[in-house]
């Protein structure tokens, strides 16, 4: 059973409506491949291009979570709405389950009855930024660097209130150390290892160890650019940065956010949703059979909120 706490699939129908989530092979996860490789919960990413006007993008959020209804949830009646923890308990054996989050809130506008609109349709988690600055935060390719303003401290504790994730992948590093701070369920959905890979989008060791601390996972990525520095990035290098969160007391703190369907690049026989067998038997011949299932499943979903 698979947890994936990242991808973009809802972005790439949107921006081509020829794209076929069923079984299409322009897309790295189908449905197919979910059924295929044993898929329990995926979620599916609003993301809105930086080309989104302003005044459009509330708009282009509910075209998008329209899309999740339409697409995703409607022609697969085993793919369940998850709104909570109970949900994914309830999920029978041959159901997976779907989770809506939000990577950015740019589309709410500085106005928290948006974010309440967008948690009634089953939006469960928030990423504050993507990579530039907005209204909440800025992002890790952000140079001023700065932190959470007067907004994204309310967003915060509205999220909290909620009882849903905050999402810490894409922040700058101050806008991470203010976060952490105020969110009551932080996570990184999809965020590598600093140390092994020198990337801004990266977490370093202390940020990492804040995470644990927090009770919260990490998502490794897949992403070659956060994976490896130079060089291509191969599967060895993503147990790498397994090895580093363990190394770091991280072993129930770790997951999968792979970023499917958000990156072009890939990594050679990890780049689209079937391959997460390869990566499992890669996996297995480190870690226990016990250890791989709390990566691919249960340190998420042991943190899903109630
Ligand atoms: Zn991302």
């Amino acid at each position: 059973m698979i947890f994936d706490a990242h991808c973009d699939v809802l972005y790439q129908l949107q921006n081509d409506g020829t794209k076929d989530f069923q079984n299409g092979d322009d897309l790295h996860i189908t449905y197919q491949q979910l059924v295929d490789t044993g898929a329990k919960i995926q979620c599916f990413a609003i993301f809105l291009s930086p080309r989104v006007k302003s005044h459009n993008r509330f708009d282009t959020a509910l075209e998008m979570v329209d899309l999740f209804y339409e697409k995703i949830l409607k022609p697969n009646p085993h793919i369940k709405l998850v709104r909570s923890k109970h949900d994914i308990d309830n999920l029978k054996d041959n159901e997976m389950g779907a989770v809506l989050t939000l990577e950015g809130c740019e589309s709410i506008e500085e106005n928290l009855v948006k974010l309440r609109a967008l948690y009634r349709l089953g939006l469960r988690s928030v990423g504050l930024t993507w990579n530039y600055a907005n209204a909440a935060a800025d992002g890790a390719l952000e140079k001023r660097g700065g932190g959470l303003t007067y907004f994204g401290q309310s967003m915060i504790k509205e999220l909290n209130k909620l009882k849903i994730w905050t999402d810490v992948s894409h922040l700058s590093e101050k806008a991470f150390w203010d976060t952490i701070e105020l969110a009551e369920y932080p996570i990184a959905s999809h965020s590598n290892c600093y140390r092994i890979c020198k990337h801004p989008r990266n977490l370093k060791d202390d940020q990492i160890k804040a995470l644990i601390q927090k009770n919260g996972v990490i998502g490794i990525t897949f992403v070659p650019e956060f994976v490896k520095e130079n060089g291509q990035a191969q599967i060895s290098d993503v147990i790498r940065h397994i090895d580093h969160i363990c190394s770091l007391g991280g072993e129930h703190h770790l997951g999968f956010g792979s970023d499917f369907d958000g990156t072009e690049k890939t990594i050679p026989r990890l780049s689209r949703y079937k391959d997460y067998e390869i990566l499992i038997e890669s996996l297995l011949k480190y870690y226990s059979a016990r250890q791989v299932k709390n990566f691919l499943f249960d340190n998420f979903v042991s943190r899903f909120p109630q």
